[in-house]
């Protein structure tokens, strides 16, 4: 494993370093999001915030600005936390022991044996997704790898497997083969380096594992939201009202609500009478809707366009030119959305 990883490893920017803040950084950034999307921010990332120190002192807003697109920002503010408590209990320095970095806000197992171990060179054996998998195909183990004995059964077998001379390596090794190689859907068992002892080679069943995760069925939801305009250019944004709409907390986002239905331009009418005092009677008009997923739900993005005489003064609200939403903490939802306004002309 440990020739196959240096022979084939993919080089990626957070590989070229030992320093633990830029390898917990990748950590975070790489939780449910892929490999290609998360270089360029963490380029830009390092960039603006170079360490722990910096990270910790920055504003919160300038810190969510930098992750905008990635999503799931609670890992942003997480980290901030973290740093923080890096910086105030830890001299600035990632702490060295599992219980200590297990207690940092935004840390779990897998990212606390990640870190320490790639950074430190710690005995932590990590198990995620793709290193389940690849245990359980290689043990030609059935079930649901997530329920809790099954996992703790792999954690067993990972921290067995691992080569105490080289944790780093060997954790970034399995995880790279589950990555590249032993893929979910047809594993290229060919190039695996452990195809010999692989019981789910011989057994001829490696695509059929691992069996038995139930999917959560999706949930379609409509996200209405109002592109308020004034005739100076100017846009209204929200942070996270009465719960409506607050698919996206604490960024900045347009007026909006959920609605179960489609088509919820009189909801969306009523919405901004009841929450915001715009009496806007029929100038409201269709934008392009647009697709975005979370999780679990399917998020049909109705976007309408208003024209107003003057923006309402609402606490927890900001005015804006439209052009400067860009430069602000905001989801990618919003970004779709802000998107469809501006192929509508706005800008
Ligand atoms: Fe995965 Fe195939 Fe390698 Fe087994 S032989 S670990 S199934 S890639």
């Amino acid at each position: 494993m440990l020739a196959w990883f240096a022979e084939s490893k993919r080089d990626l920017p957070w590989r070229r370093t030992r320093d633990p803040y830029r390898i917990w950084l990748s950590e975070i950034m790489l939780q449910q999001t892929r490999v290609a999307a998360v270089i360029p921010y963490f380029r830009r990332f390092v960039e603006a915030f170079p360490n722990v120190r910096a990270l910790a002192q920055a504003r919160t807003d300038r810190v969510l600005a930098n992750w905008a697109g990635l999503g799931y920002y609670s890992r942003a503010r997480n980290l901030q936390l973290a740093a923080k408590e890096i910086v105030s209990s830890h001299d600035s320095h990632f702490p060295r022991e599992y219980e200590a970095a297990l207690a940092l806000p935004g840390i779990g197992r897998y990212t606390a044996a990640a870190v320490l171990s790639i950074a430190y060179e710690a005995p932590h054996a990590v198990l995620d997704g793709n290193v389940a998998r690849v245990l359980a195909r290689i043990g030609a183990l059935r079930g649901d790898l997530r329920a809790p004995a099954m996992w703790r059964n792999l954690e067993a077998a990972a921290q067995e497997l691992l080569a105490r001379n080289s944790p780093g390596d060997w954790n970034q090794a399995m995880m790279e083969l589950g990555a590249t190689v032993c893929t979910p859907k047809s594993p290229r068992c060919g190039e695996c380096p452990v195809e010999k002892w692989c019981r789910a080679r011989k057994l001829g069943i490696a695509e059929k594992l691992p069996s038995g995760r139930k999917k959560r069925a999706t949930v379609d939801v409509t996200l209405a939201a109002a592109v308020l305009l004034d005739p100076s250019g100017r846009t209204l944004l929200v942070r996270q009202m009465n719960g409506e709409g607050a698919l996206f907390s604490r960024m900045w986002q347009f007026p909006a609500m959920e609605t179960k239905e489609p088509h919820s331009g009189a909801a969306l009418t009523g919405y901004l009478r009841d929450i915001f005092g715009v009496e806007i009677e029929d100038k409201l008009t269709p934008l392009a809707t647009a697709r975005h997923t979370v999780t679990f739900r399917n998020i049909r993005l109705e976007p309408y366009l208003v024209r107003v005489e003057r923006l309402p003064l609402v606490s927890g609200t900001r005015i804006v030119g439209f052009g400067q939403i860009r430069g602000m903490p905001i989801s990618n939802a919003t970004q779709k959305i802000a998107d469809v306004a501006i192929a509508h002309g706005l800008d």
